[in-house]
């Protein structure tokens, strides 16, 4: 059909980590159409969803860098490309097409490309959701387990849920514009870091709760009040809420692409040659790929795919012999 050959893609990357970007990056600048598919509604992968504060050191070319700016450089380099991103889909099934090409199904799309390139790392990240009955009414709608902009929390009362770097971040920063903030916890131990706990607990407007979990929810068209119970001493208590930040991390799964017919160590994709797998077409790099003495790294991830676009332009283009050029020699502008 005209429609799928106008949407065809050379290269499908699939994952946003910061493998993913760098091979859109790389892809792109060496003239392949590039789709990037991403589960999340953010790029950065395990760097934004696990540690986007802590400092990263062994990254060639930094010192170190805070992983939230390494992928905000990841991301502005394979932007410079223009890649077609797209977020929030989860790519699950697999199609080969008769000419070689293959379709990919997500749970909202499907995707036609010429190449494939699989950088799902440790697999798609979906966000633990906070265990009280019914509190799937409330989501977008006062419950977030993904952040909007701050300024959303503008003058709310804001509970945070959560005893991770993410939920001290969150009450952070979501302490500067809100008029109250409230961190409960069901331990007494933070697994977050002890300095940022520390900037919270100084925070005028912001109150620290140990022991205690959402017990309830309730309103009637967005979310008005949450009922606490504090484990110690079971005493239960309803409080105004605007918002509830729930940042109880995330859980990881490969789910369908055990079932593409690759050849798997583990739970990760056996790699050969430049990042072939044992499928014509199909690549891997990064966590997901596996290799003996693979050490998993994002400096190897990046080194991975200089090896995987030089071997996929030698693919889509059976005249080259594969590799790539200096970028030095490439007329890239500013
Ligand atoms: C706490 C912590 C600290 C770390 N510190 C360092 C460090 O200092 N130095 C270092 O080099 N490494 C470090 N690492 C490891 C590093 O984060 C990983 O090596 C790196 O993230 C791998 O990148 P990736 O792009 O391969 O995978 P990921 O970062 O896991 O990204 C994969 C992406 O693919 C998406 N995805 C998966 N499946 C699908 C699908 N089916 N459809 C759509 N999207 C999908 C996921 O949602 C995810 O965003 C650390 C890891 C952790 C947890």
């Amino acid at each position: 059909m005209a429609q799928d050959a106008v949407d065809r893609f050379d290269l499908t990357v699939i994952g946003g980590g910061p493998v993913g970007l760098f091979a859109a990056a790389l892809a792109g600048m060496h003239g392949m159409k590039t789709k990037l598919i991403e589960a999340l509604p953010y790029l950065g992968g395990q760097l934004t969803a696990l540690y986007p504060e802590k400092w990263i050191y062994d990254v060639a070319g930094f010192p170190r860098v805070l992983a939230k700016d390494l992928v905000e450089h990841l991301e502005q380099q394979a932007r410079r490309y223009h890649p077609a991103i797209v977020l929030e889909e989860t790519v699950d099934r697999l199609e080969a097409l008769p000419d070689g090409g293959y379709r990919l199904y997500t749970d909202r799309a499907a995707h036609e490309t010429r190449a494939i390139l699989i950088t799902s790392g440790i697999g798609a990240f979906a966000p633990r959701k906070l265990p009280v009955a019914g509190a799937e009414r409330f989501e977008g709608r006062g419950l977030y387990y993904f952040v909007p902009p701050m300024q959303h929390f503008a003058d709310q009362t804001v509970v945070v849920v959560g005893g991770g770097d993410s939920a001290l971040d969150w009450a952070l920063a979501a302490s500067e514009v809100a008029k109250s903030v409230l961190l409960v916890h069901r331990r007494d131990e933070f697994r977050g870091q002890a300095e940022t706990l520390r900037q919270v607990m100084a925070r005028p407007n912001t109150a620290v709760r140990v022991f205690t979990e959402v017990r309830n929810l309730a309103g009637t068209s967005r979310l008005q009040a949450v009922e606490l119970i504090d484990h110690k001493t079971k005493a239960t208590e309803w409080v105004t809420a605007d918002s509830v930040i729930a940042a109880l991390g995330f859980h990881s799964s490969l789910g369908p692409i055990k079932d593409w017919g690759l050849e798997f160590h583990g739970a990760n994709i056996v790699t050969y040659e430049a990042g072939q797998t044992s499928r014509p077409g199909i690549y891997a790099a990064g966590d997901v790929a596996y290799y003996p003495g693979k050490v998993k790294l994002i400096a190897t991830g990046f080194g991975e795919v200089g090896n995987a676009i030089g071997h996929i332009r030698g693919y889509l283009h059976p005249g080259h012999k594969g590799g790539l050029p200096h970028s030095t020699n490439l007329k890239m502008g500013e």
